[in-house]
């Protein structure tokens, strides 16, 4: 039983109530009672209502209850003063079972006897119950409070919670309380606060929640909305802050911005329904695609607003992902990508517009297929995924026949013909690597047979990382271009008429190193008089021999050695590893004789000679291959100063001859210049009189250093050059004016003068003649001008014209060195000639073979037959004259008769004649 006994003070008690007022005003409420209990004999004396207040119905009852009831104001009263009042809580149970809070209050009236009220505060009890109750939860809900709560007073903290301690990552509160508030927040929002603070003028008055920063102990902060309210502390004005930490719920709100932002930004319509598919959200791309505004959006089936039936149920049972034909507001088709996921009050459809890439991709087909160039795409298990019609052309296979088939099927061989490994395939390779190619080339074994030249690029399909990679092939069929780049380049390198080599690739073939410890040896064929039968039969025929020669070269030589035609007769022969001069004479003599079997065309059997020169080069030679044919070429020249078909080799000396040569065309320049060379004359005789008919004038130097120097050497070297015209004019004028002489000194003789055949194309040749003739007053026609037959027919045509313009002057023309060229009787005819001069080597040959005599025989006839005269040259037997003399041969020349000399000679072998005569 709990029992609160209170002494109340004299001060409460001083206005005493009338007691009989006291007992009707408890009974009044009911709720109270009277009583008196005589303390001395601890009993019950009287009572007005207990029964009621105690609910109990015996009048004993009653009395055991309130003895019990009243026991301590018993003891208090024994003890106390007696003026005192008494009080007493009890608190009682009823027979009920009811729980009653009983208040005594009584006084001692006499000694013994206490008078007292009862009165049931269950009522007023319960009210303090639930006060203290109150309190203790308030406590408590500040103490565990998540927010942290704490109070501060004149700038210092009294008292703050657990969460508080937690905020500011403390131990406990002892760490907090009694410092500075300021101490706890961030300098940042220390004004603030301050200024919430001051508007908290009245008690209980509150700050609107402002956000604020929490400094923690370890330096970090902690965002809090805080709340200040104005209080007191130890009855001093205080304040109460609540903060409560934010950090997650402002990154709740960010995400949420962030997601708000999303929905708003993206590309793809977001489409919020209801359960019955009307529209609760509509973002700006949903406005963007389909073209309804949002306001018109919201609140109408998601149908009517894509134009096409929409269940996101049906989507969701499928998987979750559709494609579906929509239509924008303009009734324009659009091809979506729906996917619609549930949400608590309805779906949410995400429809992204896939219109443009569909159409891109159907344009990127488009042009995939009418490519040129062939498309094979190859999966990461390196089968064909797909082929565009290129492709499938090139390649001869059918898509069905490709789709699903290995990469690698078709035989690829390289540019030297060997089959090439699979995995050295390029798309193998970018299959395995990733890393792309291009330009690859390669020939393709199609399965119908055909070759056809690939240019192959491959690259990885995506950019993502993982191998192996898919692959995209993309090829040309290069076979036609290459066919041409072939043929292209063969030409460039090749004669276009006798299909050897040319000069480009001999030169590249030399400038290649030797081999080691072998010999190189190169021929540089030139063709003897290749240019009289050029100039005599023509080029057709020219070009036939040289194709036959070409044939023959080729067929002559091993396989490794190259036969080339650097241009005009000129061939050349390179052989590898021809260790000794001898084996390289061997082959000169062996292409030799090859060349020199007759040529049969149109029935013709043409003699064909080579002069060859050699240069060996070991694998020390440093030459160029340009050099190493200079000097093969210098030997030639070398060989046909031996005369024709022979070969020579390069030598040290010869290049010193050869440079010789060269400086000796200089020294003849000078020599010309300076007016030093000398003419000598050779009498021909006519054979009828024995007297001398004519003189030949030959052109004499005598070199400085070298002494005299044959005419065959100087006039080759002076043809070289336009040289030869000044010479010719100089031995012209020389000669002409010493004949002139003899004419007037009663000599009468011709002057026979060699004319080079370069001196027919120099214009100023007529006029230079002309004027001659005027200076020296030699009768034109005594002059005779002697052009070699193959001078005439280097071009007959202008040969023709020049001999007329000559003959206008009056000058006679002999044709020189005849039966050395092929001219043919029919040619002589159409040239104004006088004078036919036999070649000495018919006239050597007079005595000893039947056939010289058959021929002179034949040339003098038919000479005579278009009224040429005929000298014979080069006689020296009196054999050879007596069968001229018999052949009906008009006049003759040799050394029989006099050798080239002074003038005085002529004169004197004149004299002789006139003594035979006479
Ligand atoms: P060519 O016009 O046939 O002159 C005749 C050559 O035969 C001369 O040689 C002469 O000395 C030589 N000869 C004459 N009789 C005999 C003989 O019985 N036996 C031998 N073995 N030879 C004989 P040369 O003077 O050495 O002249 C050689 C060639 O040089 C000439 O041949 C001619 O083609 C050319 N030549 C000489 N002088 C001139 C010139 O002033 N102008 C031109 N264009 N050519 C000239
Ligand atoms: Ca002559
Ligand atoms: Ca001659």
């Amino acid at each position: 039983m709990n029992a609160v006994v209170r002494r109340i003070d004299e001060s409460d008690t001083a206005a005493k109530p009338d007691y009989e007022l006291v007992v009707d005003l408890a009974l009044s409420v009911g709720s109270a009672a009277m009583w008196s209990f005589d303390v001395v004999a601890d009993r019950l004396i009287s009572h007005s209502g207990l029964d009621n207040l105690l609910e109990l119905t015996g009048e004993s009852e009653v009395h055991t209850v309130m003895a019990e009831l009243v026991r301590p104001l018993l003891v208090a009263a024994h003890t106390g003063a007696g003026w005192q009042d008494f009080e007493l809580e009890q608190n009682y149970e009823t027979p009920g079972g009811g729980q009653k809070w009983l208040q005594l209050r009584a006084r001692l009236s006499a000694d013994t006897v206490l008078t007292g009220v009862a009165m049931d505060v269950t009522a007023r009890q319960e009210d303090r119950q639930a006060l203290a109750d109150l309190a203790d939860r308030y406590r408590l809900l500040v103490e565990l409070s998540p927010d942290a709560i704490c109070v501060h007073e004149a700038g210092m903290v009294k008292y703050t919670n657990a969460a508080g301690v937690r905020f500011v990552g403390a131990h406990g509160p002892d760490e907090i309380v009694g410092r500075p508030i300021t101490s706890l927040v961030h300098p940042e929002s220390i004004p603030e606060m301050m200024r919430r603070i001051k508007e908290l003028s009245d008690h209980g008055a509150a700050s609107e929640p402002a956000e604020a920063k929490i400094l923690r102990f370890d330096g970090t902060t902690v965002d809090v909305e805080a709340v200040s309210v104005r209080t007191t502390w130890e009855g001093r004005p205080a304040f109460q802050v609540i903060m409560r930490d934010v950090t997650a719920q402002k990154a709740a709100e960010a995400a949420l911005h962030y997601q708000a932002a999303l929905v708003s930004h993206v590309s793809d319509a977001i489409i919020g329904t209801t359960e019955d598919g009307l529209v609760t959200s509509w973002n700006p791309a949903a406005q963007t695609v389909y073209g309804h505004a949002a306001a018109d959006a919201e609140g109408q089936p998601v149908q009517d607003l894509v134009g096409a039936p929409l269940d996101p149920r049906a989507i969701i049972r499928s998987g979750g992902v559709a494609q579906a034909v929509h239509r924008k507001a303009d009734g324009s088709p659009l091809t979506i990508r729906v996917s619609a996921a549930e949400m608590d009050s309805g779906y949410v459809l995400v429809c992204a517009d896939e219109t443009a890439r569909r159409r891109a991709e159907q344009y990127f087909s488009t042009v995939v297929a009418s490519l040129e160039e062939g498309v094979v795409v190859v999966g990461r298990d390196g089968l064909v995924e797909s082929a565009n019609p290129a492709a499938q052309r090139i390649l001869g296979v059918r898509e069905e026949d490709m789709i699903g088939s290995l990469s690698t099927a078709g035989q690829l061989y390289d540019e030297n013909n060997a089959r090439i490994p699979e995995e050295h395939y390029a798309f193998v390779k970018t299959s395995r690597t990733g890393v792309p190619r291009n330009g690859w080339v390669v020939r393709l074994r199609r399965s119908d047979g055909r070759s056809v030249w690939l240019s192959i690029s491959c690259r990885p399909l995506t950019v993502e990382s993982s191998l192996p990679a898919a692959v995209v092939i993309s090829f040309t069929d290069i076979t036609e271009s290459r066919a041409i780049a072939a043929r292209l380049e063969h030409q460039a390198t090749h004669d276009g008429l006798t299909g050897l080599v040319n000069r480009t690739l001999v030169v590249q073939r030399l400038n290649a190193p030797v081999r080691r410890r072998g010999t190189r040896c190169v021929l540089f064929l030139d063709l003897d008089k290749f240019k009289l039968i050029n100039d005599s039969l023509g080029h057709a025929v020219g070009d036939q021999v040289l194709v036959v020669i070409g044939e023959r070269l080729r067929r002559c030589v091993r396989a490794e050695d190259l036969v080339g035609r650097l241009g005009g007769d000129e061939f050349v022969v390179i052989a590898e590893d021809m260790d000794q001069p001898r084996k390289a004479a061997a082959l000169a003599e062996k292409i030799r004789d090859v060349v020199a079997q007759p040529v049969v065309l149109n029935g013709r059997h043409l003699h064909v000679d080579v002069s060859i020169g050699i240069v060996l080069a070991g694998p020390e030679d440093t030459r160029s291959g340009e050099d190493a044919l200079r000097d093969a070429d210098v030997a030639m020249y070398e060989a046909k100063t031996r005369g024709p078909g022979r070969f020579a080799f390069f030598d040290v000396d010869l290049r010193e001859r050869m440079q010789r040569h060269h400086q000796l065309g200089e020294d003849l320049r000078d020599a010309v210049r300076d007016d030093l060379l000398s003419v000598v004359y050779q009498p021909i005789i006519d054979l009828k009189t024995g007297a001398v008919a004519s003189a030949e004038a030959l052109s004499r130097w005598t070199h400085p250093v070298h002494g005299p120097v044959s005419p065959v050497e100087f006039i080759q070297l002076a043809e070289e050059s336009a040289l030869i015209n000044a010479l010719g004019a100089q031995v012209l004028s020389v000669a002409a004016l010493a004949i002139a002489g003899l004419h007037a000194d009663g000599m009468p003789i011709e002057l026979a003068v060699n004319l080079s055949p370069r001196q027919l194309d120099d214009p100023e040749l007529v006029p230079a003649v002309r004027q001659v003739l005027m200076r020296t007053g030699l009768p034109s026609d005594a002059l005779c001008l002697e052009i070699t037959e193959n001078a005439l027919m280097h071009d007959p045509t202008l040969a023709a014209q020049t001999l007329s313009r000559l003959r206008d002057l009056g000058v006679r023309l002999a044709i020189d060195d005849f039966g050395t060229g092929y001219s043919s009787l029919a040619q002589l005819r159409k040239l104004p000639l006088d004078q036919l001069k036999i070649d000495r080597s018919f006239v050597t040959a007079l005595g000893e073979s039947r056939d010289a005599e058959t021929i002179v025989t034949s040339i003098i006839a038919m000479a005579h037959a278009v009224d040429l005269t005929v000298v014979a040259e080069g006689v020296e037997t009196e054999g050879q004259l007596s069968v001229l003399r018999r052949l009906g041969c008009d006049h003759v020349q040799g050394y029989l008769l006099g050798r080239p000399g002074p003038l005085e000679a002529l004169i004197e072998v004149n004299a002789q004649f006139r003594q035979e005569v006479s």
